[in-house]
């Protein structure tokens, strides 16, 4: 990774992002699935015929910042509903990624899930 890239991502604090806005309701999203732990909703630019964002409802920046066990319980729980999700989007098949910091063009520093499908998927990736 380019040196550095990861440090100036993390110079952004997780509540000053757009989904800060939506975990507290006062930016709108189509909601796909909430519990006490994580929120799901269609990402606005979508990649495939499903692309929903799966996001922590606590704070974290992105996986380089998964400390407190209340992030990790977090973070399990979200994968173990991963394909619930899915399934309410009508697929059993799917990508899930992750991008964390500049090269990988994590744009929202909230910690997301991109849960993409309803399409064949080309690997490897860009
Ligand atoms: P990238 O923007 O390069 O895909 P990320 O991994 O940070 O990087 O993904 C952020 C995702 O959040 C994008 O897919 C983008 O379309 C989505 N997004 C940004 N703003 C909103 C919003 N208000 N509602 C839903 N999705 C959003």
């Amino acid at each position: 990774a380019k040196p550095g890239a990861t440090e100036a991502a993390n110079q952004i604090d997780p509540k000053d992002t757009i989904f800060a806005k939506i975990v507290a309701g006062t930016i709108p999203c189509k909601k796909v699935y909430e519990d006490e732990y994580c929120l799901a909703f269609d990402d606005i630019n979508p990649v495939a015929p499903v692309h929903v964002m799966v996001i922590p409802k606590h704070p974290v920046s992105g996986v380089g910042n998964l400390a407190t066990e209340q992030d990790k319980k977090a973070m399990g729980h979200i994968m173990a509903k991963i394909h619930h999700i899915a399934s309410l989007k009508g697929i059993d098949s799917y990508r899930l990624v992750v991008n964390e910091g500049v090269q990988a063009q994590q744009s929202v520093r909230w910690l997301h899930i991109h849960l993409i499908g309803g399409r064949q998927l080309a690997w490897p990736p860009g």
